[in-house]
């Protein structure tokens, strides 16, 4: 059985089903925080390919609560999402970002040693990057955070290393651009309270009672004057891994591999996208830049291609397609 934390959240279940097609059993371990119940309920009516989906709520900062999945289950790998993500929150409130996610991680990390689990796949961000000194940014990039959100996962890069060192604990660190899109056949989606992405903020703008949705800074050094990221598909992001996790299944040593598409869409070029999947006329509010946004973030994807052999398939259309059918259904 694979142990997927955080599998109630948005990355983490399209996860949990990239795993049930890949024939997994599967147990979410979630606080149920940030991710949904509703979420679980989908998951477990899936019945995919016969595969199990079980669900412990618990929180990482318990060590006994995680100590239990371990004593309950036979896990044979862990995926590790379940962390707190907001880069404005972290400023505000960093105390809380190392809380859970470095001692949260911390916990989860001893269980497996106790248990002799040897394989964990991680959720990590190009925002252990910093502000680019160069792009696409390659893997050797120096990795200097410059919001606690980033410092947190660094540091738990660093723990995963010693863990390797000490115990042989194999991790793959997965360093995640900006995850788009939804599942294709809209059962699970992104579903933040609020939400701060772009893509589901302009496509909320379109429904009754939606913001106006509010467009931070035209005035970057860039082909438009707005800021440039690199959209992966959520989708595509859930199969590498799937991947990353046979890797290290054949033997694969400790690595680190980012999860882009080596292309850079401004924030115009995104809603102009937007304008044309959804047909709508849709109107903006020019506002200044937004506190810690970098000019230009984009991946070079040539080590996940060379080693996981894995390639995106998605298009930003792609991406918006599946993320305005998911909020029509989130709207109703
Ligand atoms: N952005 C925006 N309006 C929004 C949300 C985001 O203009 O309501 C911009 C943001 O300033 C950044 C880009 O869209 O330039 C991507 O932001 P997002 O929060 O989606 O991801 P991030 O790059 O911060 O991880």
């Amino acid at each position: 059985m694979i142990l997927v934390t955080g599998g109630a959240g948005y990355i983490g279940s399209h996860n949990v089903i990239a795993l049930l097609d890949a024939g997994y059993d599967v147990v979410i371990f979630d606080n149920l925080e940030l991710g949904h119940i509703e979420t679980v309920q989908t998951l477990k009516s899936l019945d995919l390919k016969g595969k199990v989906v079980d669900f412990i709520q618990g929180d990482l900062k318990n060590f006994e609560d995680i100590k239990d999945v371990f004593s309950k289950h036979e896990i044979k790998a862990v995926i590790h999402f379940a962390a707190y993500s907001q880069v404005a929150e972290s400023m505000k409130n960093p105390q809380k970002y190392y809380e859970n996610n470095v001692e949260g991680t911390l916990n989860l990390l001893n269980a497996m040693v106790e248990n002799s689990v040897k394989r964990i796949v991680f959720s990590s961000t190009a925002a252990t990057y910093g502000e680019p000194v160069y792009t696409p940014i390659d893997e050797n990039h120096p990795q200097n955070p410059i919001n606690p959100y980033g410092e947190t996962k660094l540091k738990i890069e660093k723990i995963m290393d010693e863990f390797d060192e000490k115990y042989g604990l194999k991790s793959v660190r997965l360093r995640y651009f900006n995850v788009a899109g939804a599942d294709s056949l809209n059962r699970v989606g992104e579903w933040h309270d609020p939400e701060t992405h772009l893509i589901p903020n302009i496509l909320k703008s379109t429904f009754g009672g939606g913001k106006t949705f509010q467009m931070f800074g035209t005035d970057y050094k860039t082909i438009d004057g707005t800021c440039v990221r690199d959209y992966i598909n959520v989708e595509d992001l859930a199969n590498a891994h799937v991947k990353a996790l046979n890797y290290l299944e054949n033997g694969g040593k400790t690595n680190f591999f980012n999860l882009g598409t080596n292309t850079g869409n401004s924030v115009k070029e995104v809603f102009s996208v937007c304008e044309k999947v959804t047909g709508k006329k849709i109107p903006v509010d020019i506002q200044p830049r937004r506190e810690g946004d970098p000019a230009i973030l984009v991946a070079d994807n040539t080590k996940a291609k060379n080693i996981l052999g894995w390639i995106p398939q998605k298009t930003l259309e792609d991406s918006i397609l599946s993320a305005y059918n998911w909020e029509k259904k989130l709207s109703k």
